[in-house]
């Protein structure tokens, strides 16, 4: 039987976090992941880490304090939150970010201007400081590694303060951009994975690629050992330490979605292998459930012919389509039902909108409606302006022609787009307040001023739909834990020997996105502190 410390399920960034701890906290280190290769979403995210009062705020001077990230919670929570997690959350995060730097994991930088979510609460910081971004990574350090690293066939040359998801306008000279992929240089989640990974292997830390997790090892409920199952068979290694739970969400699991999410996720944006594998193995052992309602929610654009390995459907987040001007949603009613320029993971909540008449969801799907305006200026997804229109956009000269192309009543539609554009045209939206808060402007056109950053008017042809579903970029609850990331039974006692850390935990701000990097933030940093805990808890 192999034999280690601390035995880690799962490469994400969690689990490498978790990784690079344990080992610094003296113990050996074995890092166990189910793919052919490393990374799990986070490789293909946009690597951005959301951590009150980090570092880099604190070297640029600006204002922050554990009190006011306390404050900006507790103004959120709506009970799913446990105090002393929390806690631990802001107070641990800058010293796990900190720690990552001198590791050699981590590089990064403020994404400039990049709000809080929530504006109008205590503690929101609207001119950004607490969203970081990753330094461009130089691949080629990572020898035959850099081909193990999980991806979606994009290979970032940008940081993401360069591209219009930072608020750039995506512009870089063409020859750095050939230097760039020349030296193999990469940014996004592929920097943070990367570097995570740099340095675990400068640790002498190799994922073990093809080994998934299928059952705890328990003895005298004392949680010893993991068996997995591999292309040679069954394999079982021991961890005198402990054992940390790093596999992801359950967003690609049927049945657990339905037994526990509070409305559809029909869409993820992840990758297909979150089947909450951690979360069944935690469940086997008797752990405490908790945030299990909730995700990090996403509206998504599915487009036709996009497909995992696997051949299962891809789907985008869509972020900045239903915040640029010239643009709005409506529901399978024709009908406005949100302020679609939200952040989106509270934009759900409108389209769990459950209508007890109909004893149905309306606003699933909704439809993302434009006009030629739009379609001249902005990008939908992939598709720029100059490219050709792809099938699966409907179009028509006509808003009764396209209302008839989606399926929905023509003359609501007209009513609808008519209503919006009155006072679109002056830059208003009484209806849903779109554009008020300066988050709302973050994603806009923002050459052009104030809330005519997110509104324009739809009034000219030819017109175009495409349906917008509801997914996540991955679920946030799961086993309970406590401020050392040890989990937790269903009497509130610590599991001996079993750890969590990212998605397949309940998130210690419970379903509350904060900002940008706001899952990443919390993941590193109980990804640190699970790590730190195991490798300390030698032999108890
Ligand atoms: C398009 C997109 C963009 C995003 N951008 C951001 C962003 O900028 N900032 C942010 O904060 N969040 C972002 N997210 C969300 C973020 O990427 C995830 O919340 C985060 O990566 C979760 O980390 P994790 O370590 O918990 O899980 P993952 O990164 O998903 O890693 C889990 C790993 O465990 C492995 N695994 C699963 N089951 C087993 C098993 N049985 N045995 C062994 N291994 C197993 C998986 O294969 C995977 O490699 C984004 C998500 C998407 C889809």
């Amino acid at each position: 039987m192999d034999e280690t410390d601390v035995l880690i399920i799962g490469a994400g960034a969690a689990g490498m976090a978790a990784a690079l701890a344990a080992h610094d906290g003296g113990a050996r280190v074995m890092i166990a992941e189910k793919g052919d290769r490393l990374g799990g979403t986070a490789a293909i995210s946009g690597g951005i880490i959301w951590t009150a009062n980090n570092p880099r705020m604190q070297a640029a001077g600006m204002a922050d304090s554990e009190a006011e990230a306390l404050a900006y919670f507790g103004s959120l929570d709506h009970g799913e939150m446990d105090a002393g997690v929390l806690g631990a959350f802001v107070r641990e995060g800058p010293e796990a970010l900190a720690f990552l730097e001198r590791a050699g994991a981590l590089d990064v930088s403020i994404l400039p201007g990049y709000p809080d979510y929530y504006l109008d609460r205590p503690g929101a910081k609207p001119d950004g400081g607490r969203a970081l971004d990753n330094e461009l990574f130089d691949y080629k350090t990572l020898g035959s590694w850099a081909d193990k690293v999980f991806g979606d066939g994009v290979i970032h040359r940008m940081m993401l303060r360069e591209t219009p998801l930072g608020g750039s306008s995506g512009f870089v000279d063409p020859a750095e951009l050939q230097r760039r992929a020349a030296e193999d240089l990469r940014g996004f989640g592929q920097a943070l994975v990367g570097r995570l990974l740099g340095a675990c292997l400068a640790r002498g830390i190799e994922p073990q690629l093809g080994c998934k997790a299928e059952k705890l090892v328990i003895e005298q409920g004392r949680v010893v050992g993991v068996q997995f199952g591999t292309a040679d068979g069954p394999r079982t290694v021991h961890a005198a330490r402990g054992v940390i739970l790093a596999t992801g969400g359950f967003e690609w699991n049927e049945g657990l979605k339905k037994a526990f999410l509070r409305g559809p996720l029909d869409a993820p944006a992840s990758p297909p292998g979150n089947t909450g594998d951690g979360l069944k193995l935690a469940m086997a052992a008797g752990a405490a459930l908790g945030n299990m309602t909730s995700a990090w929610w996403v509206p998504t654009l599915s487009m036709g012919g996009a497909h995992w390995a696997g051949g299962e459907q891809r789907s985008m987040p869509v972020l900045i389509e239903r915040t640029l001007p010239h643009s709005l949603l409506v529901n399978r009613a024709g009908k406005r039902f949100c302020n679609e320029a939200i952040n989106y993971s509270s934009l759900a909540g409108a389209f769990h909108t459950f209508d007890p008449a109909t004893y149905d969801y309306p606003n699933m799907p909704a439809y993302l409606v434009f006009d030629a305006q739009y379609r001249a200026r902005y990008p939908l997804g992939p598709v720029m302006p100059w490219d050709a229109l792809p099938d699966w956009v409907a179009q028509a000269d006509s808003l009764e022609g396209l209302a008839a192309q989606i399926g929905v009543d023509a003359a609501r539609l007209l009513q609808t787009v008519e209503c919006f554009n009155t006072h679109a045209a002056s830059a208003e939206d009484p209806d849903f307040g779109r554009g008020v808060s300066r988050y709302d402007h973050f994603y806009g056109d923002r050459s052009r001023p104030g809330a005519a950053a997110t509104l324009g008017p739809v009034d000219t042809g030819p017109f175009y739909a495409v349906e917008i579903k509801l997914g996540a970029l991955g679920t946030n609850g799961g086993a309970k834990t406590n401020v050392a990331a040890q989990v937790l039974d269903v009497e509130g006692e610590p599991i001996p020997g079993l750890y969590g850390a990212g998605n397949v935990i309940s998130c210690p701000t419970g379903s509350v996105y904060a900002g940008a990097g706001g899952t990443l933030g919390p993941a590193l940093t109980f990804g640190c502190i699970a790590g730190r805990a195991a490798a300390r808890l030698a032999n108890q």
